[in-house]
């Protein structure tokens, strides 16, 4: 299994000495109730810890360094309670490397009408003294995520929440590590990249092995181990064994038993958790690996096919944002596939893959099949066959445009699958993308998207907005505002916005 940490945000209020010690101890006993408040909302997926009040240089330095150093801390919030003069942020703020919010709310929700005086005023000056720190921030040019309401609110706390899941995202971004097994598929351009600018901006450590390499660990795995989570899979998952004898379907279940438990060894032992293959070069595999990515996906590691090492990384990181989604519905590798062409303005793209799609999506128990697969040239692969839950998710592609990358992200609504499709031996979602199917493909090949997708049902648009502007990338968003000449255009600015 991956491995679990205990992550906590700080929260920090500024203020100033100005205002005398009995108004700093209310300061600290607002920002104390409140921070008490929203963890006792149920709302959000980590703590806060109240740190500090801070009034001046030092004690601001000395909160960010040691927020930056200390391995619990996911993230800072930030807020302002009364005015705190900004250039005494600067240099804690500019050393800073993890998510921070500003949470621009103040202690009390209403106006007292009949009691306000001068002294509540200074005292609760959010709405001035976080105009003074937001313009710091921005003129720095440090991203942050900027969340304004009464803390309160539910609406608020479930921005926060998003948030905090958004900074999970941010900061698992410098320890994805991706093992290929194989290159990129020959001649395909989409899914190839510059893996160094991959690391620089990203922090991606992207290694390349021989599928050979995997070989030797499937190999080295004891029959009885791959019996017994053969005898797993079977318990776990419906059994079609139409047209072979019991014997042989469980032979070829076997082999991706084997190809799991070996795949499982070499990603513990080197510490990765993402994985590409490609079908290419598939070695002294005996199956292209499809039942057995299908379930390390479903355990949190990020995949991509025929070299997609963007893809990978990107599925792995949306799988650790919403894995503190209460009830999560499901992430997954996707790629589009077919067209369903409507004259009424409901046409859909039938996503699927040629085994790997991730059984966290499935609408109900997958189920075991072994089916023929030209692809890779080996025997035929056992894999989960099964339909996605209807419902809305978010889609995304990172390209690289040659001097920068691109985040392509589309809203789409998974439809119900009514109608069987009982010749289609593999895993699928059927979706129509925002704002609707004709638009959404031509802002997804306008923007250069790839055909490989990472997709959850328990993120949005919002959420991968934020986390590619940590990352300082470009982020497109094709949803049901758009409109394709304002996007042609958002495209063009951008070009000259994120040059490099
Ligand atoms: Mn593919």
């Amino acid at each position: 299994m991956m491995k679990e940490n205990k992550s906590v945000f700080w929260f920090a209020t500024g203020s100033q000495d100005l205002y005398g010690e009995a108004c700093l101890a209310e300061v600290a006993s607002h920002s104390s109730e409140m921070v008490s408040g929203m963890n006792a909302s149920g709302i959000l997926p980590f703590e806060i810890v109240f740190k500090a009040v801070l009034i001046d240089a030092e004690s601001i330095n000395r909160l960010f360094s040691d927020a930056d150093k200390d391995p619990c801390c996911a993230g800072v919030i930030t807020w302002m309670h009364t005015f705190s003069p900004a250039k005494m942020w600067i240099c804690g703020l500019r050393n800073f490397r993890k998510p921070l919010m500003h949470l621009h709310t103040q202690f009390n929700s209403a106006l007292p009408f009949s009691t306000i005086d001068m002294d509540f005023m200074n005292t609760n000056q959010s709405a001035h003294g976080d105009r003074e720190f937001a313009h710091l921030l921005t003129r720095l040019n440090i991203p942050r995520k900027t969340v304004a309401g009464h803390w309160r609110n539910a609406g608020v706390l479930r921005r926060i929440a998003g948030w905090m899941r958004t900074a999970a995202g941010i900061n698992e971004s410098r320890q994805v590590r991706i093992a290929r097994f194989g290159d990129n598929m020959r001649d395909v351009a989409v899914t190839e990249g510059d893996k160094v600018a991959a690391e620089i901006a990203f922090g991606w450590k992207v290694d390349a092995y021989s599928a050979e390499d995997l070989a030797k660990y499937v190999d080295a795995v004891s029959s009885a181990d791959s019996a017994a989570l053969t005898e797993e899979y079977y318990r776990l998952y419906s059994v079609n064994a139409a047209g072979r004898s019991p014997e042989e379907f469980r032979r070829h279940v076997e082999v991706q038993a084997s190809i799991e438990l070996g795949l499982r060894r070499f990603l513990e032992e080197r510490g990765y958790n993402a994985v590409v293959t490609n079908f290419q070069t598939l070695s002294g595999l005996k199956q292209l690996p499809g039942l057995a990515i299908q379930r390390l996906m479903a355990d949190g590691y990020g995949f991509g096919a025929e070299g997609d090492w963007k893809t990978a990384a990107m599925v792995r990181i949306m799988k650790v944002m919403a894995k503190t989604v209460p009830n999560p519905r499901g992430t997954s590798f996707f790629e589009d596939y077919t067209y369903h062409f409507d004259d009424a303005g409901s046409g859909a793209i039938l996503q699927a893959h040629m085994l790997e799609v991730c059984p966290s999506v499935a609408a109900s128990r997958p189920e075991i099949r072994v089916e023929f697969l030209s692809m890779g040239e080996r025997e035929d692969p056992a894999r989960l066959v099964f339909t996605s839950k209807p419902g809305r998710g978010v889609a995304c592609s990172l390209v690289d445009l040659g001097a920068r990358f691109r985040l392509i992200v589309n809203d789409v609504e998974c439809l119900p699958q009514e109608n069987p499709m009982p010749r289609l031996p593999v895993a699928s979602a059927l979706w129509r993308p925002f704002p609707d199917l004709e638009r959404g493909a031509e802002a997804w090949l306008t923007a250069g998207g790839a055909h490989h997708t990472a997709f959850s049902y328990d993120l949005d648009a919002g959420q991968l907005g934020d986390w590619a502007d940590a990352m300082g990338v470009e982020c497109v968003f094709i949803d049901a505002d758009t409109d394709l000449r304002t996007f042609r255009n958002e495209l063009r600015w951008n070009e000259a916005a994120f040059s490099r």
